[in-house]
Parts: structure tokens; C-alpha cells; sequence
């Protein structure tokens, strides 16, 4: 939860960073982690990573559609589906007004987005994150967009593909927030029951709530490098356990090495790597 608190501190200064961090549309774009300037049509072609040191940017849902499914194209299922404010939460400004801009700003309805798509001409569920959309948080409607993909892998009996990017569980929404993490737990255990597979990709940052539920829960865990990857933040862990922290802990190269994940995979061999394992699956 707590870099959900960290995310909530940023939000109140205004989300600058958030915005900093994406894409610009510009004809240049800087690499936020070398300086480098790169030629944004470069960068595209190159999947959004650095060409200098291959620091990989934060991309959306959209173009994350694009480069995992075929043709880019994702059936899109529960479009519609849009966040009520349970508690009527507030805190510098109305949960529901935080809603409407986030759906202005992202273009989203939520921050997933969720469809059945093809893989290699395999057909699979897909359920993608968009940290566009309040830090990827999970609150009510994205706990049921998930629990209905995996619902859907079960109906028709097709593999589980999930890519995350959040800050956590959405506070706004409370305990209910909360909720979705046993929810989409419990479905994953049938879906384990029925053989199905599931494969879950870690992005930067997969954090907090999601990590701890269905991000975690994969049959295989592949995660994008130097992802920040854990549960609480570093300065909460330190404070309980008494003890400074490891270097580098809380990336995807920490979590390899710790076998929390199973593989390490450059955004490039993305498609490859998930062709491969659905393949291997399938025999
Ligand atoms: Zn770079």
C-alpha cells in the first residue's frame, strides 16, 4: 500500500511527475534515464527503448496493443464499465472529479483494458494496464475487467495473457479496493484447476496490490528490465525490519535473482518470448 501512499503524495503535487515521465509527441524525445536524444520515429521503430542505454519507456495500453497481439488488434470487452465513488472519497479534490480527469487526460475509461486478441494466430485473453489512468490503480472496475478476462479464459478455454503497470490498490475506493486482490485470486485458482495458463508481464512499476494478487500469480512471470517491482516502498520495509536495504532492490534483475520471476525479457522479444511459451503451453 504504501507506494500507493507515495503515488497519492505525487498526485498532490500535481501529477507533474506522472506527466514527465511519458512519451512526448515531439519529433525528439529524451531518454529520462541517460540524457540521450533520440529521433521519436527511431525510438518507435526501436519498441520505445533507448537506443544508448536501453532504458525502456513508459509506453500506453495502446502501444502495448500494438506491439504484443496481431495486427494490433484487440476485441475489446467491458468498455464501458466506469468507477463509481463508493465512499465518496476526497482528498484534494472529489474522487469523482479526479475520474473525469483522468478519463480526459488518458483517453481511458479505466485503467485497464481488457478483450480477447490473438497471439501467433493463438487465441488468448488479454487484459492490459495503463499507468495513464491514476498511476494504474486498481480500484473496483479494474478488479472486475480482470476477474472477467480471466472468466472468459475459463469460458472458452484460451490461455491468460495480463500486463501490469500500477502503483497498487486505489485508496479512493477503500476496502473495496482491497477486495479485488482475493477476487482475482480466487479466479486464478480455477483457472489453475482447469489447466489453463496464465502469463503475466511485469512493466515498470508493477507495485503494491496488483503485485501482491494476480501480477504475482502467473504460471510464468516474465517482467520488462530495470522494472521497480515490489510490495511496499523502501522506506516502510526499512522502518519494520530494522535494516538498511540491499542495492538495487525492488527491480526485475533483484526478483530474478531471488526467484520471484521467472524471466527477464527487453520489450523486443516480447511477442517472441509469449509466442514461445503459449506454444509451449499448447503441447
Ligand atoms: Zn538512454
Amino acid at each position: 500500500m504504501s507506494q500507493n501512499m507515495d503515488w497519492f503524495r505525487k498526485a498532490k503535487e500535481g501529477l507533474t511527475r506522472q506527466e514527465r515521465k511519458e512519451i512526448p509527441d515531439g519529433l525528439w524525445s529524451k531518454c529520462s534515464a541517460c540524457g540521450e536524444i533520440i529521433y521519436t520515429k527511431q525510438l518507435e521503430s526501436n519498441f520505445w527503448v533507448c537506443t544508448s542505454c536501453r532504458y525502456h519507456f513508459r509506453i500506453s495500453s495502446g502501444k502495448y496493443i500494438k506491439i504484443i497481439l496481431d495486427n494490433g488488434e484487440l476485441e475489446e470487452y467491458d468498455a464501458n464499465l466506469q468507477s463509481a465513488d463508493p465512499i465518496k472519497f476526497r482528498d484534494s479534490k472529489k474522487y469523482s472529479d479526479r475520474l473525469k480527469a483522468a478519463q480526459v487526460k488518458s483517453g481511458l475509461n479505466e485503467a485497464v483494458i481488457a478483450g480477447i486478441g490473438k497471439i501467433d494466430s493463438l487465441e488468448i485473453s488479454f487484459a492490459i494496464m495503463d499507468f495513464k489512468f491514476i498511476g494504474g490503480s486498481m480500484g473496483s472496475v479494474v478488479g472486475e475487467k480482470i476477474a472477467r478476462a480471466i472468466e472468459r479464459a475459463i469460458d472458452r478455454n484460451i490461455p491468460l495473457v495480463i500486463v501490469s503497470c500500477s502503483g497498487g490498490a486505489r485508496m479512493q475506493e477503500g476496502i473495496l479496493s482491497l477486495m479485488q486482490m482475493a477476487k482475482t485470486a480466487a479466479l486464478l485458482a480455477v483457472l489453475a484447476e482447469k489447466k489453463i495458463p496464465y502469463i503475466s508481464v511485469l512493466t515498470n512499476p508493477t507495485t503494491a496490490g496488483v503485485m501482491a494478487s494476480y501480477a504475482s500469480l502467473g504460471d510464468v512471470v516474465i517482467a520488462e528490465p530495470k522494472a521497480l517491482l515490489g510490495f511496499a516502498g523502501p522506506r516502510v520495509i526499512q522502518q519494520t525490519i530494522g535494516q538498511d536495504l540491499p542495492p538495487g532492490f525492488q527491480s526485475s534483475e533483484f526478483f530474478l535473482d531471488k526467484g520471484f520471476l521467472d524471466k527477464i525479457v527487453e520489450r523486443s522479444q516480447l511477442k517472441e518470448t509469449l509466442t514461445l511459451l503459449l506454444r509451449y503451453f499448447q503441447r
